[in-house]
């Protein structure tokens, strides 16, 4: 089997090391799977823009990320391989993620049983032929509180930890030119994938990377989105450093995250775990965040939407059934935590790069 010499750092395996391979995508899926991500058609999107030279950069750096692999790859990429054809199928954005073709009833069973094969879903919801895939977030609830803030015809979008890509497709119903998407999530590429697999042809792109894995100063981006990123930060300032670093003079970034009541001064670390999440760091007030946005050298940063997140928004369904919002918490007093700390409230602002 030629995979079982190959691990992690992409190197031979030396006399001594374990015999256990890390990546269990088979080889020869690698391609298809390279394949399906249009690479190609990325580079001739940006062939002429500042963006080019980048673009030409990817196949090889993805090329070695899929070669680290994860231990579930090859089982998501074959349920999305086992997405039926189905010719010219139509798909809204606009209002709604739904693809529809003339075969909706025939296709269901097997549509079905490979989205189901990609659980747990998180972001959306997404209707494929009538397939409902009830995610644990509505997506689309945030999207309407973004979206009229935002003016993205003919504009070329990044979305940082753009998750399985929900908000690209919407993002191209509200008439972006293109959205490439990073996020260095595997399931969630798979997730993409399965929903590109039906849009071949739309300029939407989802690289399996990290910010920090792109360019210093690209500067080919008209609008730069970060939503639901920020917290997870250790060095946030660092991150709106980056995500400037993206965008052309005068473009836009769009920021959501989790905030807190209080005024430039506050604040808040949790000690340990946030809504029983490991990995979250800091939670500002709004005045806090126009500060750093200052600080990190945006111009008008301006909050357009703050929101509690309700029990409607963020709950277990059929297609994520781990514990969510409703568990995290404190069911005598829903304005708290399990850990007693103030119950998620979620602000986007909006800035300019002079
Ligand atoms: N933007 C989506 C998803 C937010 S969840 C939304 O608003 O609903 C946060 C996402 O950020 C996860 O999918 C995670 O994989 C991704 N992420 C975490 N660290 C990242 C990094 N350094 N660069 C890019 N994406 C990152």
């Amino acid at each position: 089997f030629p995979y079982t010499t190959l691990f992690r750092s992409g190197r031979r395996l030396q006399p001594g090391q374990p015999m256990v391979p890390v990546s269990q995508l088979r080889l020869d899926d690698r391609p298809a799977m390279i394949q399906h991500l249009a690479l190609d058609a990325l580079q001739r999107h940006l062939a002429g823009s500042p963006l080019y030279g980048w673009a030409t950069s990817l196949p090889a750096q993805i090329a070695a990320r899929i070669e680290e692999g994860h231990g579930d790859l090859a089982r998501w990429w074959s349920a999305v391989q086992r997405l039926p054809q189905v010719p010219a199928p139509k798909v809204e954005l606009a209002q709604r993620f739904a693809l529809h073709s003339d075969h909706d009833a025939v296709l269901q069973a097997q549509v079905k049983e490979a989205l189901q094969g990609l659980i747990p879903w998180r972001k959306g919801p997404f209707d494929f032929f009538g397939v409902q895939v009830d995610t644990e977030w509505r997506s689309d609830w945030k999207w309407e509180r973004v979206s009229p803030h935002v003016e993205l015809r003919g504009k070329r979008v990044l979305d940082v930890g753009c998750g399985n890509g929900y908000y690209q497709w919407r993002m191209l119903g509200a008439g972006a030119e293109s959205v490439v998407g990073v996020d260095p999530n595997w399931l969630f590429l798979c997730q993409f994938l399965a929903a590109k697999r039906y849009l071949p042809e739309l300029p939407a792109w989802h690289l399996p990377l990290a910010l920090e894995d792109l360019p210093e100063k690209l500067e080919g981006f008209d609008t730069v989105f970060s939503m639901g990123v920020l917290y997870h930060r250790r060095s946030p300032i660092d991150h709106l450093l980056a995500l400037k670093d993206c965008l052309k003079r005068g473009g836009e970034l769009v920021l959501e995250t989790l905030v807190v009541e209080g005024d430039a001064s506050t604040v808040l670390v949790p000690e340990d775990r946030y809504a029983q999440m490991r990995n979250v760091w800091f939670l500002p007030s709004v005045a806090a965040l126009e500060l750093w946005l200052r600080r990190a050298g945006f111009a008008d940063a301006r909050c357009v939407d703050v929101s509690l997140t309700s029990v409607e928004e963020q709950r277990s369904t059929e297609w994520m059934r781990f514990q969510s919002l409703p568990e995290f918490l404190d069911p005598q007093d829903r304005s708290r935590t399990v850990e007693g700390l103030p119950a998620p409230m979620r602000a986007t602002l909006v800035a300019r790069k002079p």
